[in-house]
């Protein structure tokens, strides 16, 4: 028997990517399941990366290792993708990018941690995040929000967990797995509470384009210069232009940070894949604005689809997502009526009986929760919520 080390005895897997392997396995044994499980947007990834990645491999510029930060053209579409956005300056020594946000996340946290440092997470929260700050011998300190608020933290929430060990505040806007997001106003008091502190903020913006009903989201480094000075922005490729199999991440923050990250990166990735890169400058241009656009919309049509047919199984409570394609539904009620003792029982009863792969809460922190995630076409959404209402109601007692 090869032994495992502690540290990974001790960590659990990543209960989406679980989940998602589950389906695939019993997909390939011929089941009819429905994955509305892992994030994962559906769309194939726009023709115009596809083409720039293409000629990148055959003018020969893809061959070879990168700087571990990445190469200039990329670092400067990134720039200019927030400058566009948000009205933020960087310099070119102040971004990176990494193999996926997963990794420029994991990257932070093994830069910044000393043992014992803490790190706040608000919750709900996505299922890597403690994790990793335990890999990197961090102590992850949860921060429970209510349904009522919409899951938003509030500084008194933060306030109540913050002891002079706490390091950095972990903020999601727009969450995964809530689908909230943060207002302008909200951020500005959450940036200056940060400051005030002397905090890190680590701010996680992989959905920030996928806004819905006109809104737009705002990222929590333009608040002021002095939060943007504490702010490590971490974003990727992922789900905005339906890149998840690039794995395209990147940091944009304080120089020194960057340049240490990018020197533990010389040790472990070497630099993200070259391809990738080259399609990145791509997607990141304002040439692939319709195509994310289109995407968006599909997704917000999606989202007014599904979200009554999940409101209106038995049991079910949840908000309207205002951002990203997740519905994150208490189903304390309907578990209970149905006879589980668990939400994560009645998550896997839905998966064997009802042939749906859900999410459930307790790998984001809330256990009376599923999460839904909606990137799937509108044929399988309405099946699922027909699959899954059906169930409720047989075993409804
Ligand atoms: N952060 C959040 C909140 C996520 O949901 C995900 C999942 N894709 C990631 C980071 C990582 O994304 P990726 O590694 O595909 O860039
Ligand atoms: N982030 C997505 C999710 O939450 C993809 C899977 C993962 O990396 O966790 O489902």
């Amino acid at each position: 028997m090869v032994e495992i080390s502690k540290r990974i005895q001790q960590m659990a897997p990543s209960g989406t990517v679980e989940m998602s392997q589950k389906v695939r396995e019993m997909q390939s044994q011929g089941r009819d399941v429905i994955s509305l499980s892992v994030g994962e947007p559906d769309f194939a990834t726009p023709l115009a990366v596809k083409e720039a990645a293409v000629a990148a491999i055959r003018e020969d510029k893809a061959n070879h290792y990168t700087a571990a930060t990445g190469i200039v053209p990329l670092k400067k579409a990134i720039i200019d993708f927030h400058n566009r956005k948000d009205g933020l300056d960087y310099e070119l020594n102040q971004v990176a990018v990494f193999s996926g946000a997963k990794f420029t996340l994991y990257t932070a946290f093994q830069t910044l941690l000393d043992p014992g440092d803490e790190v706040l997470i608000p919750a709900p929260y996505w299922v890597s995040y403690t994790e990793q700050i335990k890999l990197a011998q961090g102590t992850p300190v949860i921060v429970e929000t209510n349904y009522e608020d919409n899951f938003k933290v509030t500084v008194q929430q933060l306030e109540a967990q913050r002891t002079d060990k706490t390091k950095i505040l972990l903020l999601t806007s727009p969450s995964n797995p809530t689908g909230t997001f943060y207002t302008r106003d909200e951020l500005t008091t959450l940036g200056q509470w940060a400051v005030d502190n002397d905090l890190l903020i680590i701010s996680d913006e992989i959905y920030y384009e996928l806004m819905y009903d006109n809104h737009h989201s705002v990222s929590i480094a333009s608040i002021s210069p002095e939060v943007q000075a504490h702010t490590l922005i971490v974003n990727g490729l992922s789900k905005s232009s339906a890149m998840t199999g690039w794995r395209v991440g990147y940091a944009l923050g304080d120089a020194g940070l960057i340049k240490a990250m990018a020197d533990l990166t010389t040790h472990t990735t070497g630099n993200l894949a070259s391809v990738s890169q080259y399609a990145a400058i791509a997607a990141l241009s304002s040439d692939n604005d319709a195509a994310k656009e289109e995407m968006r919309q599909k997704f917000e049509d999606r989202l007014e689809l599904f979200y009554p047919l999940i409101s209106e199984i038995p049991g079910f409570k949840c908000h309207k997502a205002g951002a990203t394609f997740y519905l994150f539904v208490d189903v304390t009620e309907a578990a209970k009526r149905c006879g589980y003792d668990s939400v994560r029982d009645f998550c896997m009863a839905i998966l064997e009986e009802a042939e749906v792969a859900l999410v459930s809460g307790d790998d984001f922190g809330a256990p009376d929760y599923l999460r839904f995630s909606f990137a799937t076409s509108d044929d399988l959404l309405v099946e699922s919520a027909r699959r899954i209402k059906t169930f409720v109601e047989s075993k409804w007692k």
